[in-house]
């Protein structure tokens, strides 16, 4: 069945990615794909780690994932996600440090591309905010339909000139346009929405589906709070932002 669940932006959320991983299984969905940032912020680095690579069939790499294992600076990061960063990287085996640096920055499938951020220069992680940074990541999207995140907001973008920016739950496949699609984030939503998001490629019906679902936002929080990582990470996830 070609249907595929699109993650990302999971955050080491634990209780947020189950509740995705439980919705795609309620919907029949058996593929995953992620467009990165599995770690940083939450207190579950490893378990989401270990879900995301044994279920993804393509995963791409994050600011967060690449920073966890020193592929970007901690300094490009502000203070509570550098403190994140730190507590992750000494949580991560060997073995979780060698996978998450040999993640690649674009995937380039037969049915999708994923990059984190942006095409135009995948490890600058330049965010995709409006039609004009779109533009320039359309300018090396070489695909017809790609998959982002790094923004943590849901939302199309359609080639063209100009490039136009949509944020309806349904977006048929097949339009005379490329697609830049952001599902949006599982771990730590920035929409004003708390409930974890993601997005289903459907392409025997040809149509991208946004969702939403809720999950234990109370035990991820309070995980964090345990851990000694800075409340705010922890304060912010029941505000959806
Ligand atoms: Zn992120």
């Amino acid at each position: 069945m070609a249907k595929i669940g699109i993650i990302g932006d999971i955050h080491g959320n634990l209780e947020a990615l189950e509740g995705v991983l439980a919705a795609l299984e309620a919907d029949g969905v058996q593929r995953i794909a992620c467009v990165g940032d599995v770690v940083g912020y939450g207190a579950n680095p490893s378990e989401c780690l270990a879900v995301v690579r044994e279920r993804a069939e393509a995963c791409v790499a994050g600011n967060h994932d690449y920073g966890a294992v020193g592929k970007k600076p901690l300094d490009y990061f502000n203070a509570a996600a550098r403190e994140a960063l730190g507590w992750t990287a000494k949580r991560l085996s060997e073995d979780e440090r060698l996978w998450l640096s040999g993640l690649p920055l674009v995937h380039t499938g037969d049915e999708y591309q994923l990059v984190h951020a942006s095409f135009y220069d995948p490890l600058e992680f330049a965010y995709v905010f409006n039609t004009e940074e779109a533009a320039s990541s359309f300018s090396r999207q070489t695909g017809p339909l790609a998959f982002f995140g790094h923004t943590h907001w849901p939302c199309t973008f359609f080639d063209g000139d100009p490039v136009r920016h949509a944020l309806q739950r349904v977006v048929p496949l097949d339009p005379p346009a490329r697609l830049f699609v952001n599902a949006g984030s599982v771990g730590q939503p920035r929409d004003s929405d708390p409930r974890a998001a993601f997005a289903i490629l459907d392409l025997d019906r040809r149509r991208i589906t946004f969702r939403r679902v809720d999950y234990d936002i109370g035990a991820a929080a309070g995980k964090i709070l345990d851990a000694g990582l800075p409340a705010s990470l922890a304060e912010r996830l029941s505000l959806g932002y």
